[in-house]
């Protein structure tokens, strides 16, 4: 595996890479990566010839200047694991290499940003697209491999490739998780015992959700009701939101009658945690985008 970190010279290797008839697919990470991450790197290698992983912390995507300054930083360790995993090309580039001195411009995503945790953290879909627009101009992807973890990344991801004619085929991978249903997340390290024990109310209710669609709810403030009772009488949880929406266009859906996504992000113990459930829908989560 070739590690760079200039833009330039990623540029040129993705060029090259392409001008040889490889077709090429980039995983972006901020790295401390785990099994889901890891599983991105699987799915990128059965789709193209040349795999691109990428780790860097987006300062500008954080609203939070402790979560940014605590966020784990593992390179070493991150890039042993994309190597056992096939990885050809890990880049990671310093901040000051992607954002130099006058940079200055911003992409954003309307409409799909405006709710969950776009209307909780503050211009962070702004800093998202605006690093992975870039991170696409410079590793050239045929292929781009991200978590349905984060569903509304993935959506404003979808919306933007196709918006600005990217032709890049955004691929989304179900929600790798511990044994005990516990989504797998970089933060999670920041979790005491007790509130990792505590968080795993959240798939609980997420699943209970699951099973009264199947079962024939379809009122969405019943459902919702449901999971925010059971949430805070199991663990004490307060949510940060709990929505059920429509996953292309995400917007709130009264009743689970075509494709919804129950999405919900909270704070235990000082960590920010988000899960999704899909309630309704066969396809993959955001996939109509
Ligand atoms: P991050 O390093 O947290 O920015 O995540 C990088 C990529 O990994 C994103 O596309 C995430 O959606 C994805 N990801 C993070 N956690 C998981 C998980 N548990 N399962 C699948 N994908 C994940």
């Amino acid at each position: 595996m070739d590690t760079i970190a200039l833009p330039s010279e990623m540029r040129a290797r993705a060029e090259a890479e392409r001008m040889a008839g490889r077709t090429v697919a980039v995983v972006p990470t901020m790295g401390y990566l785990h099994d889901g991450h890891l599983e991105l790197v699987r799915v990128a290698r059965e789709r193209a010839d040349t795999v691109v992983a990428t780790i860097f912390v987006n300062r500008i995507q954080f609203n939070d200047a402790s979560d940014f300054d605590g966020y784990p930083r593992t390179l070493e360790r991150d890039a042993a694991l994309l190597e056992r995993e096939g990885t050809d090309i890990l880049f990671a580039p310093e901040h000051e290499a992607m954002y130099p001195e006058g940079f200055c411009t911003r992409v954003e995503v309307d409409g799909v940003t405006d709710l969950l945790c776009g209307a909780h953290r503050p211009g962070h879909f702004r800093g998202v697209t605006t690093v992975v627009a870039k991170l696409f101009h410079v590793t050239r992807p045929h292929v781009a491999v991200f978590g349905e973890k984060d569903f509304q990344q993935l959506v404003a991801i979808r919306t933007m490739v196709r918006d600005l004619d990217m032709g890049i085929d955004v691929v989304g991978v179900p929600t790798v998780r511990e044994p005990d249903g516990l989504a797998m997340s970089s933060r999670n390290v920041h979790l005491s015992a007790a509130d990792r024990e505590r968080a795993l109310a959240l798939h609980r209710g997420l699943d209970h959700a699951r099973k009264r669609v199947e079962g024939g709810e379809r009122e969405a403030s019943t459902l919702i009701q449901e999971v925010r009772d059971r949430i805070r009488r199991e663990a004490e949880i307060e949510l940060e939101y709990l929505n059920i929406v429509d996953p292309n266009r995400i917007a709130d859906v009264e009743r689970v009658d075509g494709p919804a996504v129950m999405a919900l992000a909270a704070h235990v113990g000082g960590t920010r945690l988000i899960d999704n459930v899909r309630l309704a829908g066969s396809d993959p989560v955001g996939a109509d985008t």
